[in-house]
């Protein structure tokens, strides 16, 4: 058995979307063991989107060809055009969406859950998602409006993506499930 966590961004809380997510991750035989409301702060969202220069650099580099194709400014959509720096700025402007409103959080529970409920949720971008997907099925942002806009994609779900990520992201939201019961471990369990 194995745990991960879930967050229902702005957008899916906005739509009223916790019911369908919950029947969703029921229906492929997983457990939504505990959620609850949260009100989170801009460092305790720094610590979660601790994103290596890897990560900015992929994003800034996939975003600048955007911007070249679609005959943009890097300059003026993203005030660099430093691939790392359109990077940081994508995550400021996550983190500013994040910030938008209260948002509710899942410890999910199930046999190789972590990959399942990754899956389940689909791709980064829902406009590429499969239809079957929470991000596919609810979802519809794709990589170049965010641009115009100068906001983050809109995907309705976070969910952990691999092993370490769900170990650090479940203590970080769910710190009173370790304090209550010292011997609490929800990924080896
Ligand atoms: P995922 O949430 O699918 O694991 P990432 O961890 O790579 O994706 O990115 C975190 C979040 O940052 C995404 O869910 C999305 O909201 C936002 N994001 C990712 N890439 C971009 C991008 N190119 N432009 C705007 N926002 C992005």
């Amino acid at each position: 058995m194995q745990s991960t966590l879930m967050l229902i961004k702005p957008d899916g809380i906005e739509k009223n979307l916790e019911g369908p997510i919950k029947r969703m991750i029921e229906d492929a035989g997983l457990v939504v063991t505990h959620e609850k409301e949260i009100h989170p702060t801009r460092s305790h969202f720094e610590a979660h989107y601790a994103f290596d220069d890897e990560w900015k650099r992929n994003v800034g580099e996939g975003n600048l060809s955007l911007c070249e194709k679609m005959n943009i400014d890097p300059n003026e959509a993203f005030g660099t055009n430093d691939p790392i720096e359109i990077g940081d700025v994508i995550r400021d402007r996550l983190i500013e969406y994040m910030l938008s409103r209260p948002i509710k959080a899942f410890v999910i529970q199930g046999e190789d859950a972590i990959q399942r409920v990754r899956n389940l949720s689909g791709s980064t971008v829902p406009a590429r998602a499969e239809p079957d997907t929470i991000r596919g099925r609810f979802g519809s942002d794709a990589n170049e409006q965010p641009i115009l806009e100068k906001r983050s994609i809109q995907n309705i779900v976070h969910t952990s993506g691999n092993f370490e990520e769900a170990d650090f992201e479940l203590k970080h939201w769910f710190p009173e499930l370790y304090s209550q019961d010292l011997n609490y471990n929800p990924i080896l369990s």
